[in-house]
């Protein structure tokens, strides 16, 4: 195929490198792929613009018009493995600048990655100590087993947009007081894909993915905090077209325990025993979550006193040991007194010597503090 340069742009054999350019630019308008969907328009873009690769470059055109004939001289075929020949050099000469965003972008891919899912999940104390499984059930969208995500109806495939010709995007050339701007935009038809789906799969209207409800079972370990997000991958919502799916998060909500509070890897309770028993020693049952535990409080304990059940707490996330329980304890004092009770603690009194609020005296003030005593 020996085209004539000259001829093929439309010039004459003395025609100066302006009048080649403003020749070439006037044909691009015509025949570039992104104005011009026919492919054999394109085939005379790619010849045209090897004419203008020539006769543009004054070496090249010596050359060929002493009979080298195309692709001497480095240029090489076009487009793709021509060294030396910028294809976007030449667009950008009319271009402009900011005309040219998204050049060199192939078509935008039907696959996109889905979205995440966020579910809270409400645990309680018990899961933190020794860890549990829960299920979760969310909507989401799922792949499509009709088209398993090809989004055509099975036994067809999507066909070259002939718009764009397979680019996914157009080029608009408008008039500006600046001159000629080329915007590229991508191609309404295909919108970018590059290529169309003529019967969409019936299942997913060619999403590639349908609607469904899911559940998940999730592994909660030991030791978690209240706001702790477990992330399981590709878990989440599966992507458009058979996309990478997107993450499932589950958020931990941990309930409040009416006994124990959680301090780091311990649980503390705070149990109130009798002044009498504080006094006098006792054994207390306590319910923990490893079963009843026995309270050995000691004669003469004191109020804020803490004892320990070693390893009876939080398992931690990352360790083998397990926190404790601390019971911290605080003494109950009597609010009211019956009058045997009052006269024994009289007895216990007089008989340690203490200072008996009766013997403090009758007067009012002693009448106003038993009365706030009794709020
Ligand atoms: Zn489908
Ligand atoms: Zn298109």
């Amino acid at each position: 195929m020996n085209d004539d340069y000259y001829e093929l742009l439309g010039v004459s054999r003395d025609a100066s490198t302006e009048e080649i350019k403003k020749a070439y630019r006037k044909l691009a308008r015509t025949l570039h792929p992104d104005v011009n969907p026919d492919p054999e328009a394109s085939e005379k873009f790619k010849r045209v613009s090897q004419a203008y690769e020539t006769l543009s470059n004054a070496d090249k055109r010596r050359q060929y018009d002493m009979g080298g004939g195309p692709g001497m001289g480095g240029g090489g075929g076009f487009p793709g493995g021509g060294a030396g020949f910028d294809f976007n050099d030449i667009f950008d000469m009319f271009a402009g600048a900011a005309g040219m965003r998204g050049r060199g972008q192939g078509p935008v891919p039907r696959q996109r990655r889905g979205g995440d899912v966020l579910r809270r999940v409400k645990i309680d104390l018990r899961d933190v100590v020794f860890g549990t499984e829960e299920q979760v059930t969310f909507r989401t969208a799922v792949l499509c087993e009709r088209c398993d995500g090809a989004c055509a109806e099975p036994g067809t495939s999507p066909t070259r947009c002939t718009a764009c010709n397979g680019s996914g995007h157009v080029q608009r050339v408008a008039q500006s007081l600046l001159g000629q701007m080329v915007t590229m935009a991508p191609c309404p038809t295909c919108e970018g894909h590059g290529d169309v789906i003529e019967q969409p799969c019936t299942s997913c209207s060619g999403h590639g993915r349908t609607p469904s409800e899911r559940t998940v079972t999730v592994r909660i370990p030991s030791g978690v905090e209240n706001g702790t997000r477990i992330q399981l991958r590709g878990e989440g919502e599966t992507g458009e077209a058979g996309g990478p799916a997107g993450d499932l998060f589950v958020e931990l909500a941990v309930t409040d325990h009416e006994m124990f509070e959680r301090d780091g890897d311990d649980l503390v309770i705070t149990m109130a025993v009798p002044m009498t028993s504080a006094a006098l020693g006792a054994t207390i049952p306590l319910e923990t979550f490893d079963g009843s535990q026995e309270i050995d409080v000691k004669p003469g304990a004191q109020p804020g006193e803490e004892i320990t059940l070693k390893g009876l707490g939080v398992t931690p996330l990352r360790r083998e040991r397990r926190g404790d329980i601390r019971v911290v304890l605080d003494v109950a004092v009597p609010s009211s007194l019956s009058e045997e009770e009052r006269d024994l603690l009289e007895q216990f009194a007089a008989l340690r010597g203490d200072e008996s609020t009766r013997r403090r005296g009758h007067g009012p003030f002693a009448k106003l503090r038993d009365r706030l005593r009794e709020f």
